[in-house]
């Protein structure tokens, strides 16, 4: 096991066996993680970056089987933030110590090209320090070039499942994977640092969509990438399925850290909603970011992924007391830097004043 570990953490390609191996957890888990946290703590110490999450519409023309906030859910009780209440959170999110603000939301026809940039343009201005990363789907990569211009740093875009015919058991027909990975593959040349990313165990997963997922990873090279369990959500068709466990998302972590090793990962709100201890248990997985929810306390009820989704507490951004605390507890330390790409080298560079 530890001969595999070391293998892949110097960037060796493992057989499918191996990855069958690796994945399916048949031997002393705490020997990857420990692994894991050794090769993040080589390239960012023992840093957390926080990112504010703001949920700026919960409006989506998509049908992704899993999700809370798909159209044909029409239980959903919609909303749609309006550029004041988003420069508002940005203010409270800037007092409170964040230098990253993510704007995430469903794919709503109301967030035009110009209405997207405006609202990118005005944070940058206000917060030359802070970095913006956009979470709003697939567009035109003329749209992505557009936020890329006025100052977007970063793009979160989950591949769901590296394999197309799973993809299309997660999707309605129109949703479709070739696009999505366009979509991903034009992020990262127009120089966004690109998130990718996945659910553990949504339905009709099963090792061999891990194993194309990892390998996908390893080709593709995204700076972040995004992990957390699938949960139901009461009003969807995967009502009825079971959530992915804590176990088998810690793993994926831990396998993600070890092949990209300077990636940004976070300990994602799902993994903390399954269990008490998944946000520590993540960082101490090989996880180094956490997401704490800034969107106005009145809509986070709205914003709906998936059943019992965490937004008091230390998942929200008033919380970050309580979330350094425990942070520390478990060994790390949330610092208040924009938390860029690269680890320690990028850190250096920084002090060169080039940003
Ligand atoms: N519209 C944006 C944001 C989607 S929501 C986009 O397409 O990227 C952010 C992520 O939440 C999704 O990428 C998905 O991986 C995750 N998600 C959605 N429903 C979920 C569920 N039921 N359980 C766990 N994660 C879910």
């Amino acid at each position: 096991m530890t001969d595999l570990t070391d293998r892949l953490a110097a960037g060796d390609p493992l057989s499918d066996d191996e990855w069958r191996f690796l994945i399916e957890g048949g031997y002393e888990k705490q020997l990857l993680f420990n692994k894991a946290d050794e090769v993040r703590r080589q390239h960012y110490g023992t840093d957390v970056y926080i990112r504010g999450l703001i949920e700026i519409s919960n409006y989506c023309k998509n049908d992704c089987l899993y999700c809370g906030i798909r159209k044909s859910n029409g239980k959903a009780e919609r909303y749609r933030l309006t550029d004041e209440e988003i420069y508002r959170c940005c203010e409270e999110g800037y007092r409170l110590g964040f230098r990253t603000f993510v704007l995430q939301g469903g794919e709503d026809g109301n967030d035009t090209t110009e209405r997207i940039r405006k609202i990118v343009s005005a944070i940058k201005e206000n917060n030359p320090d802070c970095a913006v990363t956009l979470s709003l789907g697939e567009r035109q990569r003329s749209d992505y070039e557009i936020w890329h211009q006025a100052g977007t740093d970063r793009y979160l875009l989950r591949h769901e499942t590296a394999t197309r015919s799973h993809y299309e058991k997660l999707h309605p027909p129109e949703q479709r994977f070739d696009e999505r990975m366009r979509c991903l593959r034009d992020l990262k040349e127009i120089g966004y640092q690109a998130g990718a990313g996945f659910m553990v165990g949504s339905p009709f997963q099963g090792t061999e969509e891990l194993i194309a997922d990892m390998r996908f990873l390893q080709e593709f090279q995204p700076h972040m990438v995004g992990i957390g369990p699938f949960i139901p959500h009461h009003d969807t068709p995967f009502a009825e399925y079971s959530a992915g466990t804590l176990e088998r998302t810690l793993i994926m972590v831990a396998l993600t850290r070890l092949t990209l090793p300077k990636a940004l990962i976070p300990a994602t709100t799902a993994l903390g909603t399954i269990h008490p201890q998944g946000r520590e248990l993540g960082l101490k997985a090989g996880a180094n970011v956490v997401m704490p929810n800034l969107s106005p306390v009145q809509v986070r009820g709205q914003y709906s992924l998936y059943d019992n989704k965490a937004h008091t507490g230390q998942e929200a951004a008033e919380g970050l007391a309580a979330l350094k605390k425990s942070v520390a507890q478990a060994g790390y330390r949330v610092v208040e830097s924009r938390g860029d790409f690269g680890g320690n080298e990028r850190t250096e560079a920084c002090n060169c004043g080039d940003r």
